[in-house]
């Protein structure tokens, strides 16, 4: 069983790490979503951004980016996988096939991924409605309609 993340973490301080990344995105001209993956304890041991634009890889989302920059770790049952965007299926994947036990939605208005399927799956899910992480979604879909379907994998 997963264990519960800290009840005195305040998700959305955990958030922000994550929207700083997804506005660091926007900045370079990327997709506008990050990501960051915490101990139990808060302490913060990775943090990423989509970076299929800047990298010309679509394997780079914010989640696997964060993942990857938090290096090998012994045990992931007590980590938080923090997203500004609901995670999708590749995403969502990662989180069970490592076994991270938490993971705190920035918002699922945008885009609905596979955080039900990992609550289903007792993964630790919290999913917070968070305005500035759907305006930077919103806005981008609105700007780039056909890079957005590109990392969705939806077929113009
Ligand atoms: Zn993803």
């Amino acid at each position: 069983m997963p264990i519960p993340p800290n009840p005195a973490l305040d998700p959305e301080e955990l958030l922000a790490v994550a929207i700083a990344e997804a506005e660091l995105g926007k900045r370079e001209g990327g997709i506008p979503i990050g990501a960051a993956l915490f101990a139990g304890d808060g302490t913060l041991l990775g943090r990423g951004r989509n970076r299929r634009v800047q990298h010309g890889d679509p394997s780079v989302h914010g989640e696997t980016d964060a993942f990857r920059a938090a290096g090998r770790q012994r045990d992931y049952r007590s980590t938080i996988m923090v997203t500004t965007l609901s995670p999708c299926w590749y995403c969502s994947g990662l989180v069970r096939q490592f076994n991270i036990g938490a993971i705190v939605v920035g918002e699922s208005v945008t885009f609905t991924g596979g955080h039900e399927w990992l609550r289903e799956n007792g993964v630790d899910v919290t999913v917070l409605r968070d305005q500035h992480c759907i305006d930077l979604m919103a806005e981008f879909i609105e700007r780039r309609p056909a890079l957005w379907h590109e990392d969705i994998g939806v077929a113009e």
